[in-house]
């Protein structure tokens, strides 16, 4: 008896082997949600009992598997994936090396439902098949692995704290199912069920504002103020495989520009679309660093790809000025208004500070910043002079014809009651004065919403809307001066705010870092 050689059984090997496949519940996690995936599952289900080591379940509604397959997929190099080392060039699933579940279940106590139209329940032990029978279930496979490395206990020693495992394997999940929206996950009940990315990111990371899209690129990056002392907080996909790549960090970073202070580490998530020959997949399972071809070219794109997912800084052409008015030359600024201002009396004397227009917004300062909308201000101007009739009217050098159509004599009439001057000759409709906030040019509009709507504050405000304008700063202070005259100055006829006051503290914090 001089041998010492033993050819080890099968149970050992796989035993050893296990050991480089199934590291902890985390890996037996990813291990069986690719599998679910290769399967082509659109549900898949996860549930862990203290960290997994206790328990994992996995449920999915792929493909399932013949009993004769079943019983096959405990064993060692057994798979469906590949028939030779050819395939591997034109691999489209996640596993191929046939080890996983033979691994898993020689390590465990293991039991799988499966069902391909006819359900099979195979229950093992340290790898030993104890249970094949029949069982009902839907198309799919259920998976549960129990007592985790009870017969290997240098191992069980190793493992985490169940809270650790737990983080370790939510960590899984997330991740692949950030890369899977057509697929609903769900991990100890919760679930991640949006299916366009941008939603399964936001429902997985919270908000990420950004969008990143160029060619091979795409994805998202947060905020600047929500970056992170670590990079816990990035997520890079190649073809849709995370990998952990230092490279593509860096050039995020630089893509982040001066936006973000020097240690912190932006938050993002991206995918890479590239040619399976320039970059090294790294097809050993537990190796995620992806090494490229070229280098320097994936740094810029992905550098860029984020410089532009940042919206250009508005270019202001000149600078912003407006000195207070000392005097008003009406003369001057009337042709302008959009509206006949004769009757304003204007008190010179600004107790706010009106800073400038923008499009049909006032910017005024008055213990803090106003946004004014001026549509909105006119409309509770114009309102209150209809209502009143007390738009003391404004003669119109010219008077202003309307035809009628047959039947709307009497009618036009009636606009006497809100202040606006007129007759009826025949089939024409003659204005003779208006109400201020009512001008000329546009009272033919004013007058199409009148004949079909009764109600005055409706009138005015879906008026006063409709004038596609720019308002100068002169029109802009007469409706300010004029809406402190009316009896409410917040809403317009319709209830939607006039103005809104942006607090300092609030703008502080537009710009104040989170961190
Ligand atoms: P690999 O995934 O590398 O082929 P595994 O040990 O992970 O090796 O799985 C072995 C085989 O078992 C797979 O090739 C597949 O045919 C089958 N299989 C595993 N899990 C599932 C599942 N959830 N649904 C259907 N078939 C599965
Ligand atoms: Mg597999």
């Amino acid at each position: 008896m001089n041998e010492k050689i033993v050819k080890l059984p099968e149970a050992v090997i796989n035993q050893i082997a296990a050991g480089e496949v199934v590291e902890n519940p985390a890996s037996i996690v990813k291990e069986l949600i690719e599998n679910s995936l290769d399967a082509g599952s659109s549900r898949i289900s996860i549930e862990i009992v203290s960290g997994g080591q206790q328990l994992i379940r996995i449920e999915d509604d792929g493909c399932g598997m013949s009993a004769g397959d079943a019983l096959l997929c405990l064993e060692r190099h057994a798979t469906s994936k590949i028939r030779s080392i050819d395939d591997l060039q034109t691999l489209s699933t996640m596993g191929f090396r046939g080890e996983a579940l033979a691994a898993i279940s020689s390590v465990s106590h293991f039991e799988i439902k499966t069902s391909n139209g006819i359900g099979t329940r195979i229950l093992a032990e340290g790898g030993k098949v104890i249970t094949v029978e029949p069982c009902a279930r839907n198309r799919g496979t259920t998976i549960e692995v129990r007592s985790l490395f009870y017969n290997v206990p240098a191992r069980k020693k190793f493992q985490k704290s169940p809270s650790s495992n737990a983080a370790q394997v939510s960590r899984v999940v997330e991740t692949i199912a950030l890369a899977h929206p057509e697929v609903i996950f769900s991990l100890n009940g919760r679930s991640f069920s949006s299916t366009d990315t941008k939603g399964r990111v936001e429902e997985i990371l919270g908000p990420h504002e950004h969008e990143v899209s160029a060619k091979g690129i795409t994805g998202f990056v947060a905020a600047p103020n929500k970056a992170m002392a670590t990079r816990m907080a990035q997520y890079v996909f190649i073809n849709r495989r995370p990998i952990f790549s230092p490279l593509i960090s860096k050039a995020v970073k630089l893509g982040f520009g001066t936006r973000i202070s020097e240690h912190m580490y932006p938050r993002f998530v991206l995918f890479l679309e590239i040619s399976p020959d320039s970059v090294d997949v790294n097809v050993h399972p537990q190796k995620k660093e992806a090494r490229f071809k070229d280098e320097g070219k994936i740094f810029n794109l992905v550098q860029r790809a984020v410089e532009s997912a940042f919206a250009p800084m508005p270019t202001f052409s000149e600078p912003v000025s407006f000195s207070e008015p000392t005097s008003y030359s009406f003369e001057e600024t009337f042709p302008t208004l959009p509206f006949k201002a004769l009757d304003v009396e204007l008190d010179l004397g600004f107790q706010d500070r009106l800073l400038t227009v923008v499009g049909s917004y006032l910017l005024l300062e008055k213990d803090g910043l106003i946004f004014v909308d001026l549509r909105a201000a006119h409309a509770r101007v114009l309102f209150e002079s209809l209502k009143h009739k007390k738009g003391a009217s404004q003669a119109l050098i010219w008077p202003l014809e309307i035809a009628l159509a047959r039947g709307e004599e009497e009618k036009a009439e009636k606009l006497n009651e809100l202040g606006i001057e007129c007759r009826v000759l025949k089939r024409t409709l003659v204005v003779d004065a208006l109400p201020s906030f009512l001008d000329a040019t546009h009272f033919p509009d004013f007058f199409a919403s009148w004949k079909v709507e009764k109600k005055i504050e409706k009138i005015a405000t879906r008026f006063c809307r409709s004038v596609k304008k720019r308002f100068s700063m002169e029109e802009a202070s007469v409706l300010w001066r004029q809406l402190q005259k009316c009896q409410d100055q917040t809403y317009d006829p319709l209830g939607n705010p006039i103005w809104v006051k942006v607090k300092e503290e609030e703008i502080w914090s537009l710009f104040a870092s989170k961190n």
